[in-house]
């Protein structure tokens, strides 16, 4: 038997799901480390790449710049109903610096090897950045609109706190987000084994930043001398104070949620006044327990030192930074003991503060969100949970825009993907990415 195919002259137009990968390696190849103090690349070319992807399916996206180089790129899609409040769906074109001779990999070749894409920026967060490209270049070109407004941004700077990015957008374009209510982008939405089950980890809430210098002064002098007034004893004691200090377990909505999911999931006991029950409970998170273990109370490592200039001499001043992160709603009752632990002699500036985030677990989005991720993984249990870093979200924040933590990807349970967040050999499964886009896909459609 044979069988006639049908002739076509159509070159078939490809799915979110046959772009996804190539947009994803093209992303990586191209290199937008940020180093912090403007000595990188930028994200120029990476965004003139995304502004080529999206005027090709005929959009009319914009181009802007904070400082030369430092490029962000925004488009608006029309919704179904553009009555109803826009969301942002937004991801970050910059990446951190990688130490190549760290890799098993050319960090930016984008070289796929056992069904992974490997590359600085895999995991954070050109994977979000392809998905969201090749979700909406098909509903563009299948005339498809999302079921209200979208604004889709590519930022600059995430990595450096987003100074030449969203929080450049924010205060010299706001118009930009008009009318938006709510927003999308990286750090949730994927999977992780807990108790042999498929747990999605929903990001709701984000610790608030605190970079702190501590500066100690005293009398300078000798080194031979006897000198009770020593600026670096002062401090010294004041980092250590600050360092070792065991912070109470202080359970926030969020991670009051995700512990009773975890117990649901595993069958442990949940005592939230338990501290055995509560370390047992981030434990079962397995790889993600780092993720975790850091949201159940504040943090405060101290990070920098810089004291002195001979042996001989007893410096005036000494001084210290110290990273501490802050649970949302006792951000104040932080500082306070922070500044207890300092001591008298010992004063706090804030060099980089910014807020922290928590949204309840309730709500439409939220609902379509896990209705989207259900729908492709029948099996999954969704969770909130909280980040014990920052995202871009927490610019948005400044015009009232909620944010949540959902990059969708269903991954293998023995894959450590929290763990390659900034981390060597970050690497993405390609089936894990055409999941997101199915997922994307599915809640622009539903939101
Ligand atoms: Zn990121």
């Amino acid at each position: 038997m044979t069988s006639v195919r049908p002739e076509s002259s159509a070159v078939p137009v490809p799915t979110a799901q046959d772009e996804v990968v190539g947009i994803c390696q093209d992303l990586l190849r191209i290199d937008t480390s940020n180093f912090g103090d403007g000595s990188g690349p930028g994200e120029r070319a990476a965004a003139e790449h995304v502004m080529a992807l999206l005027h090709e399916v005929g959009l009319e996206p914009e181009l802007f710049e904070s400082a030369p180089g430092r490029a962000s790129v925004v488009v608006r899609l029309e919704g179904a109903d553009p009555t109803r409040p826009a969301l942002v769906l937004h991801g970050h074109l910059d990446v951190v610096p990688a130490q190549a001779s760290d890799w098993s990999v050319d960090p930016f070749a984008g070289e796929e090897r056992d069904g992974l894409l490997w590359g600085r920026g895999a995991v954070d967060m050109k994977d979000m950045d392809a998905m969201i490209l090749a979700v909406v270049r098909q509903m563009v070109r299948e005339g498809r609109k999302p079921a209200r407004d979208v604004v889709v941004a590519f930022f600059a700077d995430e990595e450096a706190g987003g100074t030449y990015g969203a929080r450049y957008a924010v205060d010299h374009r706001p118009e930009l987000f008009e009318g938006a209510t709510e927003a999308i982008s990286e750090v949730g939405g994927f999977s992780v084994e807990v108790g042999g089950r498929r747990a999605y980890l929903l990001q709701t809430a984000e610790k608030g930043i605190a970079w702190l210098r501590l500066v100690a002064d005293g009398r300078a002098g000798h080194g031979s001398q006897v000198n009770h007034d020593n600026a670096v004893t002062r401090l010294a004691e004041a980092v250590a104070r600050i360092g070792t200090h065991h912070w109470p377990y202080t359970l926030t909505p969020t991670v009051d949620a995700l512990l009773r999911g975890v117990a649901d999931l595993t069958g442990l006991r949940y005592d939230a006044e338990d501290p055995r029950s509560i370390d047992a409970l981030v434990a079962a998170l397995g790889p993600a327990s780092r993720f975790v273990g850091a949201t159940v109370r504040h943090t405060s490592n101290p990070t920098q030192l810089a004291a002195g200039y001979k042996a001989n001499v007893i410096p005036g001043r000494a001084e210290a930074t110290i990273d501490a992160r802050l649970l949302p709603g006792h951000e104040e009752d932080g500082f306070e003991r922070l500044r207890e632990l300092a001591g008298e002699h010992v004063r706090i500036e804030a060099i980089h503060r910014d807020i922290a985030l928590e949204v309840p677990f309730t709500g439409d989005l939220v609902d379509s969100m896990v209705d989207a991720l259900v729908a492709e993984d029948p099996e999954a249990t969704v969770l909130p949970y909280t980040l014990s870093g920052g995202t871009d979200n927490k610019s948005l924040a400044r015009l009232g825009i909620t944010g949540y933590g959902f990059a969708p990807l269903r991954l293998p349970g023995d894959l450590d993907f929290s763990g390659m967040f900034h981390g060597v050999d970050e690497r993405v499964p390609v089936d894990s990415l055409r999941f997101g886009v199915r997922v994307l896909d599915r809640l622009l459609r539903t939101c």
